[in-house]
Order: structure tokens, then C-alpha cells, then sequence
């Protein structure tokens, strides 16, 4: 049976304990398995190899992504480690401008040191993206939306010209999460999350993962989970297991109540700009209407008066909307990406983005929408 989205965030991948029936995916805190003989055991040998609590995780976020094979790492920055390791000195490898600030500073001060070789594009016209490739051109890496300017790329496209050069095509999810839009379906070798994100939900665990659909990619993301060891623990997988079983109601309102927020932003005198892709006058908006199934609850705004101490002192008069790193939990964050996610790239190449000193990013939780805006337009009045 094909099972559905809501129905394979529940059960996609898991049986029932082989050993007792539970429903529920035991915690298998266990380093190793006793071997019946020599070479002979029931599929698991060590923890660091595989553990069952993580493998029933792997297989369910497999099949979100409509993925044949799974993998989960102690981070997000771990995942996008074992991307880089698939490559070798000379590789070159293209990538969104827009970027994760995490993902921008593993690319730039440690792959670059062992070799591989990175361009920063604006993928908005995914044309652009031909210009940097050459014979050492190994992958595209696509993050849609992008982080904090909400822009959105055109995974199609990036696909085709990622098989016509014979090369990979990575998308980082996070944002979208396999609920708006599935990157495998659109063309995409290889999907990574930040499973901290919208797909643990609950702001409690740090994890990452890696889907894709060619066995020897996945062997060679195996053979590099299991050799440099940046797994995930039991007690972490179980509780994406099971922040998971609510992945598609969390997002349903995510999107609802982050349509909202938007559109109070847009209309508030204080306001410059909003940055959420669900806005027909977005630029990409017929893009993003295309490859995902809603906008989801990202989104970002400037202040009228580009100053960073009216930014701060917006922040700080935000009560429900907690000042913190991080997204996609139940609860509702605000952060200063000139300062906390993109504190690590350089103030000239962040404003040239359109990262300026006012913008405020929010996570919109799942809170009565009501109470968000009602905070927001306090802090945004308390503004002189
Ligand atoms: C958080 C994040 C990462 C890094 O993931 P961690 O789990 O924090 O290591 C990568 N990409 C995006 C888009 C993120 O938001």
C-alpha cells in the first residue's frame, strides 16, 4: 500500500518490537550484540555500525523524503561533513550564496583547507549556476528557502543541469521539510536535514540526516557514517521517532499561523520589508508555488529605519517570541541573523545579500496566532 504523508509520518518504516510487540520503537541503549557465533548475528553487531532505535528512525525519514536509504548523524553540520567526504582534493563544488551561516563556515575554513574548492551563487536564475561549472565540478548544493532571505531556487532546474554535467545535486530541507516539498522527487541525488529543526520539532535534540535513492552513494554515506563516527544516540532518535508522529499537523499550522504573521508585517507602518514566500509579489513566488505544497513558518522583515539598536530593542520586547538560535520548534523564536546565524560571514558580503542591520528572522510556532501578533505589534509600537 502507498502510504500517504500523514500516515507514513506515523508509521512509515517501523514495525511492532520484533522481541515484545511494543509499538513503540524501544530506546536500545546499547553499545554492542552478543553474537550467536562467530559472524553470526541478528543484523547488529555495534552501535557506532548501527543501532535498531536509529536504523527504525532512518527508515521513516526514508520514506518521507520518497527515499530508498536513510541516514542520521549527531548534527546537521554532521551530515553536511559526510556530503563533503564523498569528494576529493580538486573537487569543486557550487553553492547557494544565501546559505546557512553553518554551512558557509564548514565549506569555507575546513574543506577548503583538505581541497575541495567552493563558488557562492545567486541561484535565483538557476542559469547562473553553468557559468562555474568545469571539468572539477562535483555537486551543486541547494538550500531552499534560503536562510534568512526566504529566496527560493528552482530545484527542477538545478537538477537538469546537474545530470546534463553528470554531476550530484545536494538540497538542504531543513526549511521546507519533507511535508512542503521532496528534493529526490524533483531530480535531487541527495536530501540533508537539520533534523533539530521542524523534523524533531520539539527543540530538544541536535541531529542531522541524509536521504537519497542510489545504492552507491548510500553505501559510500554508510561507509563514512561508520568510519568517522558522527552518529546520533538511541534516546536522541527515539524522540524524533517520535516529534515525527506530529510532523504534518505541527507544519499544517506552522503554515496557517506563519501566513498570518506575514501578513500583519506587511501592513505595519514600522515595516520595510517581508521576506516569505507565500506573497505573490514575492519574486520566486511561481517557483515556490510549484515544488512545495505551502510557505511554511519562516519568514523575515527590516524595520523602516535600518538601525540595528531599534532591531535589538525589537527583540528584546518580544515575550512570546523567545530571542534564540535555532527554528522550527513548537514554540516561536526571533533571531538577529547580522548577528547570530550570519554572525560568521563578513558584514560586507552579508548587506550585500540584503542581510542588513534591522532584519529580524522568526521561527512562527504553533501558539494561538492571536497572542503572536499581539506581541509583535506591541514591541513593533514601543518604537520610537
Ligand atoms: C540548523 C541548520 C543546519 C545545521 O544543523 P545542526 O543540526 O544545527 O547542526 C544546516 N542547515 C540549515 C538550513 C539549518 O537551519
Amino acid at each position: 500500500m502507498k502510504m500517504k504523508f500523514g500516515t507514513k509520518a506515523i508509521h512509515g518504516g517501523l514495525e511492532p518490537d520484533s522481541a515484545t510487540g511494543a509499538i513503540m520503537t524501544p530506546i536500545y541503549q546499547t553499545s554492542t550484540f552478543v553474537q550467536n557465533g562467530v559472524g553470526n548475528h541478528k543484523g547488529y553487531a555495534y552501535s557506532r555500525t548501527q543501532n535498531p532505535t536509529r536504523h527504525a528512525l532512518e527508515e521513516n525519514i526514508a520514506q518521507l523524503e520518497n527515499g530508498k536509504f536513510g541516514a542520521c548523524f549527531g548534527s546537521g553540520m554532521a551530515a553536511i561533513d559526510c556530503v563533503l567526504k564523498l569528494f576529493n582534493p580538486g573537487d569543486e563544488i557550487i553553492s547557494t550564496n544565501d546559505l546557512y551561516g553553518g554551512t558557509y563556515r564548514i565549506f569555507k575554513t575546513i574543506f577548503e583547507k583538505y581541497g575541495l574548492k567552493f563558488h557562492f551563487v545567486g541561484m535565483e536564475n538557476a542559469l547562473e549556476i553553468e557559468t562555474y561549472i568545469n571539468a572539477n565540478t562535483k555537486m551543486i548544493w541547494v538550500e531552499t528557502p534560503t536562510n534568512p532571505l526566504l529566496n527560493i531556487i528552482d530545484i527542477t532546474a538545478c537538477a537538469e543541469i546537474a545530470q546534463q554535467n553528470n554531476i550530484l545535486l545536494a538540497v538542504d530541507n531543513t526549511f521546507a521539510t519533507p511535508f512542503l516539498q521532496n528534493p529526490l522527487d524533483l531530480g535531487a541525488d541527495i536530501v540533508m536535514h537539520s533534523v533539530t529543526k521542524y523534523l524533531g520539532g520539539h527543540s530538544d535534540v541536535v541531529m542531522g540526516a541524509l536521504v537519497c535513492n542510489d545504492e552507491n552513494i548510500a553505501k559510500e554515506i554508510y561507509r563514512i557514517q561508520n568510519s568517522s563516527g558522527a552518529i546520533t544516540s538511541p534516546m536522541d532518535a527515539f524522540l524524533v521517532l517520535r516529534g515525527i508522529k506530529t510532523l504534518h499537523v505541527r507544519m499544517q499550522r506552522h503554515c496557517e499561523n506563519g501566513k498570518q504573521v506575514a501578513e500583519f508585517l506587511k501592513s505595519h507602518p514600522k515595516v520595510d520589508k517581508v521576506y516569505w514566500p507565500g506573497f505573490e509579489d514575492h519574486p520566486n513566488h511561481q517557483i515556490a508555488k510549484t515544488q512545495m505544497r505551502d510557505y511554511g513558518g519562516m519568514l523575515s522583515f527590516t524595520l523602516k529605519e535600518n538601525r540595528l539598536e531599534d532591531a535589538h530593542q525589537m527583540l528584546e520586547n518580544m515575550h512570546i517570541f523567545a530571542l534564540a538560535e535555532s527554528l522550527g520548534g513548537v514554540e516561536s523564536l526571533s533571531g538577529h541573523p547580522a548577528t547570530m546565524t550570519h554572525g560568521a560571514i563578513p558584514k560586507e558580503e552579508r548587506e550585500k545579500i540584503g542581510i542588513v542591520d534591522s532584519m529580524i528572522r522568526l521561527s512562527v510556532g504553533i501558539e494561538d496566532v492571536t497572542d503572536l501578533i499581539e506581541d509583535l505589534e506591541n514591541a513593533l509600537n514601543k518604537l520610537n
